[in-house]
């Protein structure tokens, strides 16, 4: 039996890194995976698992396309037990002055409203069908000060705070809300950045990593299997590092 075996788990941010790897493990643990991004990436997942999936375009800074995504999963598989709020963007790595309101908006539109419509169409979905468990993905730099990252820092600091305050609003209705905070971890919104251009194992991650290595997309996505599987069933309210001991030496 696999640790989310007859469960319905939606991710968004599928279509690559910590997404990807998500709804390629989630499916191997049994679950019926509907894979929503707005990269047209999530066709190409959902197709490798088959299927047991569903890819659906999702942008979710957008309420009509977060609501469609929902709806998707219910009409599908017939309801939603696991949700993964992933998607995610840095927005450029700058000292505050020289950032730009217009991706100000852009980063709190995808890193945090993002979080917040996720969550509020996806506890109703819960609601409805008796509970269910909520994964968000925050960051290192929501927990700890990160130069150069105020903007991005803000939003995941906020995605950590409304779920440990949304964890308590639903604590009694058995859907545990729990966030996971990526240090470095090497995936697409790195490999873009040319400071971090050469691949592991040479790369070093270029801050105070404890394990002095970067992460992998599979490491979090075994966090966040284990936060969404009845394993995790008294854990609701957490923002669990996956680190290598970054934020624990700052
Ligand atoms: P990634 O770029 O490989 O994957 C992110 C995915 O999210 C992409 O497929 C992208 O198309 C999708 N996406 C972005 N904006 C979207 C939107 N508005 N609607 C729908 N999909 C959207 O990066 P990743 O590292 O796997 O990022 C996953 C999450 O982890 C993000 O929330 C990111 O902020 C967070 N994070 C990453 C790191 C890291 O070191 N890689 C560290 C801390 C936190």
């Amino acid at each position: 039996m696999g640790r989310l075996a007859g469960k319905v788990a939606l991710i968004t941010g599928a279509g690559s890194g910590m997404g990807k790897e998500m709804a390629l493990l989630f499916a191997r643990e049994g679950a019926q995976v509907v894979c929503a991004d707005r990269s047209g990436m999530q066709d190409s997942v959902a197709a490798a698992i088959g299927e047991a999936a569903v890819a659906v375009h999702a942008d979710v800074a957008l309420s009509a396309d977060v609501q469609n995504m929902i709806k998707l999963a219910e009409q599908r598989f017939g309801r939603l037990d696991v949700l993964v709020n992933n998607a995610g963007f840095g927005g450029g790595m700058a000292p505050l002055h020289e950032q730009t309101e217009a991706l100000y908006d852009d980063v709190q539109a995808v890193n945090l409203k993002g979080v917040f419509l996720g969550m509020k169409y996806g506890i109703e979905a819960m609601l409805r069908s008796g509970g269910g468990a909520i994964v968000n993905t925050a960051s290192a730099a929501g927990l700890i000060g990160w130069k150069n990252h105020s903007v991005y820092g803000a939003a995941k600091a906020g995605v950590v705070q409304m779920t440990r305050s949304a964890a308590l609003e639903y604590a009694q209705q058995n859907i545990r809300i729990n966030a996971i905070c990526p240090g470095m971890v090497w995936t697409g919104l790195v490999k873009a950045s040319a400071i971090h251009a050469t691949p592991p194992p040479d790369a070093r991650p270029p801050f105070g990593v404890a394990m002095g290595r970067w992460g992998l997309a599979t490491e979090l996505a075994a966090a966040a299997l284990f936060l969404a599987s009845d394993e995790a069933s008294y854990i609701t309210g957490v923002a669990l590092p996956v680190d290598g001991g970054y934020v624990a030496g700052h």
